[in-house]
């Protein structure tokens, strides 16, 4: 701990004295500009030290990248170090490492790197230098009373493990050094055990274990696992949890319990692979495949891909779990860079449920349920099962339209349909799930005047509407971002299910991730195929893995589940695949169809994308982007490996009156397409000169 004293400015900045002593700092700072910052000690500073210092007119928190011993600009023009926190410790080599690694690999400025994933405090000028800043936030944080430690968890009982689970945790604890084990475990098949046995074994080597989940809301069911199994063994509070949902106090908290070793295991969401980890021995990632684990701004990482850096770089092992493992890290698994360990059947005495097309090609559909769907749960209600409707759509309809003369609801601001939604007290209005404008539901038809307005399709409200006029007396509930907008909500709403308070549950996405439903013993997935026929080349992989997902919620205590996928193209390899659970057979299929036209993995792939008020303005930044590089042999000597393609509009091109438009790069070489990049990003800021455009670029992106 360092004295409150050093807290202080460490002197008031003057005019450089040839004769003090004179240390050089290359700081990074929190800015779009590449590269990093001469600064000026008089005192000698660490690397990986955070300092105030000026910076144009403003003052800036930095860290400390590089010393050196002359300047690289002019000594008289590089101005002193305002103050140098000495709160923390410099921030520990392996932080920087990864740091620098994420920079460079995703192409960004080490500041813009390195500060936004410190907690708020940690960056902030005002932290330190306010009014009421204290001696910084890490000493009020300090002097603040800690909340008691969850001290009623009752201990839980470790389950014997059976031969899948023993095999797959032995193989994990014997592993010395770095390797990525690629854990295959279809759903309920007990993943979670073998978690918690591997960070147990880490835990008693004293090590930490950092733990990753794709969304805040499978947080709670995991900490109070975790919190029964190894929080009360070890008799105090040694884990801690972080995600986005925290305030900034709570978040500083977590940190720096975890960066000073007090917290052993520290359970969060993507922001969390940044975490300074002093003993970091073991890292989880659950549900690898999860798109969630890739930050969709700013810094567009990949926390999974992040974490067995990591793991490479501390030489540790990293466990990779999922039911549908995401083909880059099966591919992985298929040519050995990956340990491959599986666990084939359910844990608990429960069978996969069975999985049923339903045709619908020539059913009539009553409010978009069949026949097959409504029969099966009577049956369920009646043997006092739950059953789950999945409609990856949340609202009321997706469109509004005239049945006279054909218009369509639209947002003005965007090239999208606006979306009917049921508001609170039976009003309706139209909603943009774009831009976020909403706007009320004309009277008549703003072209014909005609009152004939009908909502087209529907959402998961409207499917809940219709549900309560079919099953009067069950008691539904929906789960969707909408139901689930105020903090709590959606564990509330959560808490009712697994109590049995809830006969059907209607949902999106969010009821098909992580929950161990003890009663549910039908699914009925509507509207499927809609995911199906997207440009997106990842589109049947991901469909696949969300309707494994959600099927995986039935059966997981009962016996005789079922899940019935209402669709209109039953022949097509996903569905089949699915009605046989064979994640291996659809991966071999679709890995096959992505070596023969040389998309990912076989490929690498990023995106430079581009957006301004008028289309042509974006089209012609990405398209001088493309020809500078046939224009300059002499900096790209590799081209001949890169392809890049033309600049096409976004699918969905105005988004909040901004026109978009993207430039995709690809090549069969990583190291390739990175040294391409780099060269390719440092002409960036002479072919942006045009303030209207503004644009970024995204390595390996998951959605073109
Ligand atoms: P997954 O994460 O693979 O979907 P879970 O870890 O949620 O599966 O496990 C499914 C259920 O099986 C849980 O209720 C869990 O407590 C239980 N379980 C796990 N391992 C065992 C075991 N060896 N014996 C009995 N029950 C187990
Ligand atoms: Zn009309
Ligand atoms: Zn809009």
């Amino acid at each position: 701990m360092t004295a409150p004293s050093s807290i202080l400015p460490s002197r008031e900045p003057g005019p450089h004295n040839a004769d003090a002593p004179a240390y050089w700092l290359r700081v990074a700072l929190d800015v779009p500009l590449p590269g990093l910052f001469d600064y000026r000690s008089d005192q000698d500073v660490a690397v990986g030290t955070r300092v105030i210092v000026p910076f144009g007119r403003r003052k800036m928190v930095g860290v400390v990248v590089q010393l050196e011993d002359q300047p690289t600009i002019d000594a008289h023009l590089v101005k002193p170090v305002e103050q140098i926190l000495s709160d923390l410790p410099p921030m520990p080599d392996d932080w920087m490492r990864l740091a620098r690694f994420a920079a460079q690999y995703y192409q960004r400025p080490l500041g813009e790197v390195m500060l936004p994933c410190l907690p708020t405090g940690l960056r902030k000028v005002s932290a330190y230098q306010g009014k009421r800043s204290g001696g910084g936030p890490v000493v009020r944080s300090d002097a603040r009373k800690q909340s008691a430690p969850a001290s009623d968890v009752t201990p839980a009982a470790a389950p014997q493990l059976n031969a899948d689970q023993e095999k797959a945790v032995n193989e994990i604890c014997g592993i010395q050094g770095f390797k990525a084990v690629l854990l295959h475990g279809i759903t309920g098949s007990g993943k979670t055990e073998v978690y918690l046995r591997a960070a147990q074994h880490a835990l008693a080597q004293g090590r930490q274990v950092l733990f990753m989940v794709p969304e805040i809301n499978l947080t709670p069911q995991l900490e109070r696992s975790l919190r029964a199994r190894l929080t009360a063994v070890a008799g105090g509070d040694i884990l801690a949890v972080m995600h986005s949902g925290l305030a900034d106090g709570e978040r500083l908290r977590a940190w720096l319990r975890v960066q000073r070793g007090q917290a052993r295991i520290l359970l969060g969401t993507r922001l969390a692979i940044f975490t300074p980890l002093p003993d970091l021995g073991l890292i989880i990632v659950d549900e690898e495949h999860d798109a969630s684990y890739k930050q969709q701004d700013g810094l567009r990482y990949s926390a999974r891909d992040l974490a067995v850096w990591r793991a490479h770089d501390l030489g540790i092992p990293v466990v990779l779990g999922s039911a549908t493992p995401s083909l880059e890290s099966w591919h992985h698994a298929q040519t050995g860079q990956y340990l491959l360990l599986s666990l084939t059947h359910r844990a608990r005495d429960a069978e996969l449920p069975a999985v049923r097309l339903v045709d619908t090609r020539r059913l009539a559909l009553e409010q978009g349920l069949s026949p097959h769907l409504v029969t099966a749960m009577q049956e369920r209600l009646q043997d006092k099962q739950q059953c789950l409707v999945f409609l990856n759509r949340r609202g009321y309809a997706p469109v509004l339209s005239c049945a006279s003369c054909g218009w369509v609801s639209q947002c003005t601001r965007c090239t999208a349909y606006t979306v009917l939604h049921r508001a609170r007290g039976g009003r309706n209005l139209l909603s943009c799930h774009h831009c976020g404008y909403r706007s009320q539901v004309p009277r008549a038809c703003p072209d014909c005047g005609d009152q004939d307005l009908r909502p087209m399709g529907r959402g998961t409200q409207r499917v809940e509407e219709h549900l309560a006029e079919l099953f009067p007396d069950a008691r539904i509930a929906r789960i969707d971002a909408d139901s689930t907008r105020l903090k709590g909500s959606a564990e509330a709403l959560f808490a009712k299910v697994h109590a049995g308070e809830v006969d059907i549950l209607v949902g999106t996405q969010m009821v098909a991730k992580g929950h161990d439903f003890s009663n549910l013993g039908l699914v009925g997935v509507l509207n499927a195929d809609s995911m199906l026929f997207s440009q997106d080349f990842r589109a049947p992989e991901r469909l696949f893995a969300q309707l494994m997902q959600v099927a995986g919620r039935a059966g997981r205590h009962l016996k005789g589940a079922e899940v019935i996928i209402q669709t209109d193209y039953p022949e097509q390899p996903v569905y089949q695949a699915l009605t046989r659970h064979d994640y291996k057979g659809f991966a071999e299929y679709a890995l096959t169809e992505r070596r023969a036209v040389g998309l990912p993995p076989f490929a690498h792939q990023a995106l430079l994308t581009a957006e301004a008020r008028e289309l042509r303005l974006a089209m012609d930044f990405l398209s001088a982007a493309r020809d500078f590089v046939g224009q300059h042999p002499d900096r790209f000597p590799a081209a001949d490996l890169i392809t890049l393609y033309d600049p096409v509009p976004l699918r969905v091109v105005r988004v909040a009156n901004i026109e978009r438009a993207q430039l995709l790069v690809e090549s069969s070489s990583r190291p390739a397409l990175q040294a391409f990049l780099s060269v390719w990003m440092q002409a960036m800021p002479q072919l942006a000169v045009d303030t209207r455009v503004r644009w970024q670029l995204e390595v390996d992106p998951l959605e073109i």
